[in-house]
């Protein structure tokens, strides 16, 4: 059985204690479609945004195989350990390893840190459909950065809208690929080349001679069909090896530069202010929704033209439009 829920205080103040516990009830309490639970979830945002926004939001995408929870678990290690920053670790598609539970389950993954509350991971947003998960991942990185996380990383395994979802949600995204993958082609089609930040080549230890300096001018190549980058930074190629943690710090290096650079010419804030103005839009619709769905007559209606659906004479579009009119009306 869930939880019972906190008070307002309660929550604020487990949460601005970074007590792990309770800011996952409040996650779960953003994440719910509940009327009275997203009535508590508006009061509990309004209390947390004076202290949030400080954060750098990082996305990380990538197929299947190419090493995105290995990397995560030690460049989380690496963050925490050597740079003292406090990392909190997202995931936005039911198929992430994050959700898989593997990196709570598998003791031996970031066993230096996993139990600090310098590190929390949350498994991703079940039972949300995509247009919810933004609204309610922005939510919650809200909620990690009131607990004082400096870092949020979003993992996605990059198919279909997810990408499209985990870029309007981060400052900085990252592209983890391996040799061999074809990505350097692929991802122009699938539009990768124009979002991303860094491309981090991985595996690394497996690769011989010059195979990445290859790879690393090939994607240069393709990256330069792009016309230059909003941020003002052109998109390096890194190399990495997760397992064998070697590569982090340059990754990280360039993560600073990036911010440096961004803070400086705009770009950080004209892109918060991107994703503030998706946040009000997710919400709206978000609202929208629930509202006609709760709406009596136009759930009875519905489930009238559902049934209706078996005659031939009633097709979906039909109904779908007798039903709309019963809200557009509301409106006139
Ligand atoms: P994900 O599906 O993208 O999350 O990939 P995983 O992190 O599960 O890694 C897939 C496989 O690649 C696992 O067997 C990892 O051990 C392996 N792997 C990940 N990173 C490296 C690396 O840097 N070098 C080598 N040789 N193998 C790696």
């Amino acid at each position: 059985m869930a939880a019972p829920r906190l008070t307002i205080d309660q929550y604020f103040e487990g949460i601005k204690q970074t007590d792990t516990s309770v800011l996952s009830r409040g996650i779960t309490l953003v994440e719910s479609k509940s009327p009275k639970d997203r009535e508590l979830a508006f009061e509990l945002i309004k209390r947390v945004l004076p202290f949030t926004g400080k954060s750098i939001r990082i996305g990380i995408t990538g197929s299947p195989g190419v090493g995105k929870s290995t990397f995560i678990d030690g460049f989380v290690e690496y963050l925490v350990n050597e740079k003292k920053i406090k990392t909190a670790v997202l995931a936005i598609d039911p198929s992430s390893k994050v959700s898989g539970g593997s990196i709570l389950g598998d003791k031996t993954r970031m066993e230096s840190i996993v139990g600090s509350h310098d590190v929390f991971i949350r498994p991703s947003p079940a039972g949300l459909e995509l247009g919810g998960v933004g609204a309610a991942t922005f939510e919650t990185m809200l909620l990690c950065e009131a607990a004082g996380y400096e870092l949020i990383i979003v993992e996605t395994v990059g198919v279909g809208q997810s990408e499209t979802v985990v870029n309007d949600l981060t400052d900085f995204l990252i592209f983890l690929t391996i040799a061999g993958a074809g990505d350097e082609l692929q991802g122009i089609k699938r539009g990768i080349m124009e979002t991303v930040d860094l491309v981090v080549v991985n595996k690394a230890d497996t690769l011989e001679g010059k195979t990445f300096e290859k790879l690393r001018l090939n994607f240069k190549n393709a990256l330069h069909l792009f016309p230059g980058k909003a941020s003002g930074r052109e998109v390096s190629v890194l190399s990495c090896s997760a397992l064998q943690k070697i590569g982090f710090e340059k990754i990280w290096n360039e993560i600073s530069a990036f911010e440096i650079v961004v803070k400086g010419n705009g770009h950080f804030e004209n892109n918060r202010m991107h994703q503030k103005k998706l946040w009000l839009q997710k919400t709206l619709e978000r609202s929208i929704l629930e509202y006609i769905y709760q709406n009596e007559e136009i759930k009875n209606q519905k489930e009238y033209f559902e049934k209706l659906l078996s005659d031939q004479n009633v097709n979906p579009l039909e109904a779908a439009s007798r039903v709309f009119n019963i809200f557009k009306s509301r409106f006139q």
